[in-house]
């Protein structure tokens, strides 16, 4: 494979900026380029992981900065690598990738040093997105998720179930090509380990309700009739005027959503039109809007100014499960602010009781993420496989209570094959391209 070349850092002005060469040709072409003390340095005489400092020249300028060498298989790609650590300067980076590819490296694609490394078997392929979803992680607890999707915790439970499975299989295939040489208790003895394989997997689909979260954050829609300070309330959780506040009712119209981050988790949070009967053509879409942000959000705040209207709160939505009831403007009222009879007493003018409210909003997730561990499944990707998985071994199970051994079979591999797709060892090429094209340039 050719040496590939990009710039590793962010596009921009920086302290300092990386350029990277991933191959066999990384040592020889920073021989070329790099300067210790005036002398090229000798690529036979840089040792593995040593920070060298001097000038990276290339035919239009120079730099003082540091090369950095990781001898192949030590390296993230598995290949030999070799790093640039420059001033930050877009125009000083662009020179040297310029240069490295004058001297026969070729442009790096989108995620390719991390294709690489998943080719020379450094990274399984959830590993890769993992590292992509660290990337793009807006919370503390999406890092979380990623970091360990991309530190192989995940894979390393994958993995076993796996073995598990090919030991079931395996078994199997040996009482149906020699039936008359085994003994017939063995077909039972692998229903019981499909059905502890089955429930591995089904305890892994199980945090993906927690990793979808991570990943996305918290949906909470605010609602209630106009007037009673949803406006208040939103722009008060949120430290910022976002919405118009004013003591005209249909003031809101537009769906408003702001995202921010509370103890670690995203909160997305919408407010939208006060749900009322209105002949405001416009209102009305707003309502429209309003009442489908209630539908899709994991929470709805329903919001009232007055206590005895409050029990109305569950028209509005079906499941009750997700509703929070919020008694606003108690600064006026006198009530002690806080969660009392299934209500939370709050002030959007003072801002009493919110981190009441807001710490209800996030304890479910974060009882949750603690309770699943390390083993969060936070991809779609992942989780799709898990369920064909799952829905397999159940096949398969059923196949035993028919006695039809051979079917069982079928879909035993037919699970093998979608937890392979996790780790990338059955994936398609079309999975694994996209999943690399997801990356930017010099990741
Ligand atoms: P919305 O129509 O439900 O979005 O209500 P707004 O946020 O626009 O507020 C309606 C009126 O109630 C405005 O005059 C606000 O100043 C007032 N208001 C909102 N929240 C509070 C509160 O907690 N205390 C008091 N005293 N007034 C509030």
């Amino acid at each position: 494979m050719k040496t590939i070349v990009a710039i590793s850092t962010p596009y921009g002005s920086g302290g300092v900026g990386i350029v990277r060469l991933s191959g066999g040709e990384a040592l020889a072409i920073a021989g070329a380029l790099f300067f210790v003390k005036g002398k090229r340095v000798k690529p036979e005489a840089v040792k593995h992981a040593q920070m060298l400092f001097g000038e990276t020249r290339t035919n239009e300028l120079a730099d003082l900065g540091y090369m950095v060498y990781f001898k192949a298989p030590r390296s993230f790609t598995g290949e030999d690598v070799v790093e640039f650590h420059a001033h930050g300067g877009p125009r000083i980076l662009t020179s040297i990738v310029k240069r490295c590819i004058e001297l026969g490296a070729a442009a790096a694609a989108p995620g390719e040093f991390t294709k690489r490394a998943f080719i020379s078997g450094k990274l399984s392929l959830a590993a890769a997105e993992g590292i992509v979803d660290m990337i793009n992680a807006e919370s503390a607890a999406a890092v979380r998720a990623a970091y360990s999707m991309a530190g192989g915790e995940l894979i390393k439970r994958v993995k076993s179930l796996q073995n598990a499975l090919a030991d079931t299989i395996t078994n199997l295939e040996a009482v149906l090509d020699f039936p008359e040489e085994t003994a017939d208790y063995e077909i039972p003895a692998a229903e019981g380990a499909i059905s502890k394989i089955k429930y591995g997997i089904d305890r892994l689909i199980a945090s993906a309700g927690t990793g979808r979260i991570a990943k996305e954050g918290i949906t909470a829609a605010v609602t209630g009739r106009p007037n009673v300070g949803k406006s208040s309330l939103f722009n008060k959780i949120l430290l910022k005027e976002r919405a118009i506040v004013s003591e005209i009712p249909g003031t809101t119209r537009d769906l408003l959503s702001e995202s921010f981050e509370y103890k670690g988790v995203k909160i997305n949070l919408t407010d939208g039109a006060g749900i009322r009967e209105t002949e405001d053509k416009i209102e009305k879409i707003g309502v429209l809007y309003a009442k489908n942000a209630l539908l899709s959000a994991d929470f709805v705040i329903y919001v009232e100014d007055d206590a005895a209207l409050l029990c109305g709160a569950e028209s509005v939505i079906s499941d009750t499960k997700k509703l929070f009831k919020v008694l606003n403007k108690c600064d006026l009222s006198g009530e002690n602010y806080g969660f009392n009879d299934g209500v939370f007493r709050v002030s959007a003018r003072t801002g009493g009781g919110i981190t009441e409210l807001l710490d209800a909003l996030t304890a479910d997730f974060l009882k949750g993420e603690t309770a699943a561990g390390k083993e969060v499944v936070s991809s779609l990707r992942h989780l799709t496989a898990l369920k064909a998985a799952s829905e397999a071994l159940g096949d398969a199970m059923t196949g035993y209570r028919d006695n039809t051994a051979d079917c069982v079979l079928i879909d035993l591999r037919s699970a093998y094959f979608s937890l392979g797709e996790i780790t990338g060892e059955t994936a398609s090429e079309k999975i694994i391209e996209d999943i690399f094209s997801k990356f930017c340039i010099g990741k």
